[in-house]
């Protein structure tokens, strides 16, 4: 069958590219560069090979009657210590829908892409070789960023052939392929589908984020000597603040859509266990799937600070970090896809997605939808990372039906 081909591929891959700790296919480092040799290895096999982009991503083309393209997306890059189907599943499930149309030519063209540096694991910048062939990528934002052992992007792009300046003409060459549709398959790296029993769901869009760090600032004083109602508690505002967080994402949240709020860094001053905190910075990362809903969660989120702040008699100040707005996928796509899941699994959830993908960056070119199968215990990033083999079969069968009713598609339209 098919899928088992798609999942011993897989397997190899990372028996190649892991260690006991996990995968280990860094963007631009030697083992993703393995993974790579690997991947051209297995696409000689069926007489297919691979182009590498001005933005450093692969891109496998099989022509079809038309030029117009369907594209199938994922990537090899994995974060350290990272799991064996993030990313990877895409660009796998992609290579057997094009072994599935080779030796007849499909109506319309197709092609798979693995993007670069998806991750960003080791300079801080995820979606980077999406971001070149969507041409958003703003080479000033990224041209200072240097890895932990001080060595910088620019350097570790040229290394691998690719010039930052360079990156954003990645887009022409997507534009002349005449793209019609992105399509791309993931694990979901949440708890939800598990939840609900299901081995695959339709995505319907990808959270907006906003993401600040509040800095709070009263007075350090004396444990002992200064009485409670006395002090400018800094860290005591952050934590009321950091609660009433909580309450607005579950005020926010419907049952088909949730708001998240997550304060995933504490910073005390002058953090000694007998003095009050006189200083706290606290990181507020907050996502939902409605514009408008995240925008209020937002403002909610800077009143509750503020009241945490008077009633501590300390200060607060907002530093924007970054955003993105949320993103709904087409929706012909999203029915397309919604079928295929149904056909293949006997129900068809619907969820949006909480991280973020390349198919954000390929919906600034084409209508876009992503497929989603059930990740074990929700995890992901880490070598616990799995999905139970039936399961992966069924989404990687639905994965292939909707491929199908997509080029049905375009190729009637
Ligand atoms: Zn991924």
């Amino acid at each position: 069958m098919a899928a088992s081909q798609v999942i011993a591929d897989l397997r190899a891959l990372a028996a190649l590219t892991s260690d006991a700790q996990g995968a280990q296919r860094v963007a631009w480092g030697p083992v993703w560069r393995d993974a790579r040799r690997w991947f051209a290895d297995l696409l000689a096999r069926d007489g297919l090979r691979a182009e590498v982009d001005v933005a450093g991503n692969n891109w496998v083309t099989l022509p079809g009657a038309r030029p117009e393209t369907v594209v199938i997306g994922g990537h090899l890059d994995s974060v350290p210590n990272g799991g064996w189907l993030d990313g990877a599943l895409g660009v796998l499930a992609g290579v057997e829908a094009l072994r599935r149309h080779a030796g007849r030519t499909p109506p319309v063209t197709l092609a798979v892409v693995d993007f670069a540096d998806e991750e960003g694991a080791r300079f801080s910048r995820s979606l980077l070789g999406s971001s070149g062939a969507s041409a958003s990528l703003v080479p000033d934002t990224v041209r200072d960023l240097v890895d932990k052992q001080g060595t910088r992007l620019v350097d570790a792009l040229a290394e691998n052939g690719v010039d930052l300046d360079r990156m954003t003409g990645a887009r022409r060459a997507l534009e002349a392929r005449r793209p019609l549709a992105y399509l791309e398959l993931h694990i979901e790296q949440g708890p939800v589908l598990e939840a609900q029993g299901r081995s695959t769901g339709a995505v319907i869009g990808t959270y907006g984020v906003e993401r600040h760090v509040l800095r709070f600032v009263g007075q350090a004083a004396h444990s002992g000597s200064t009485p409670i109602a006395m002090r400018r508690d800094a860290f005591l505002a952050a934590a009321e603040t950091a609660l009433a967080c909580r309450d607005i994402a579950r005020r926010h949240s419907t049952p088909e859509s949730g708001v998240v709020c997550t304060v995933g860094t504490v910073k005390v001053e002058p953090g000694i266990v007998t003095a009050v905190p006189g200083v706290c910075e606290i990181s507020l990362d907050q996502r939902a799937l409605e514009p408008a809903t995240l925008q209020q969660a937002l403002a909610d989120a800077r009143e509750a600070a503020s009241r945490a702040a008077a009633a501590n008699n300390v200060t607060v100040e907002w530093r924007h970090v970054w955003r993105i707005d949320p993103y709904r996928f087409d929706p012909r796509l999203v029915a397309l896809c919604t079928e295929a899941v149904q056909e293949v699994t006997g129900h068809a959830p619907c969820l949006p997605s909480g991280p973020l993908h390349d198919a954000v960056e390929m919906a600034r070119v084409m209508p876009a939808v992503m497929m989603f199968a059930k990740s074990t215990n929700g995890l992901s990033h880490c070598k616990e990372e799995d999905t139970p083999e039936a399961d992966l079969e069924a989404t990687i069968e639905a994965f292939q039906r909707l491929v199908d009713k997509t080029v049905a598609t375009v190729a009637a339209g």
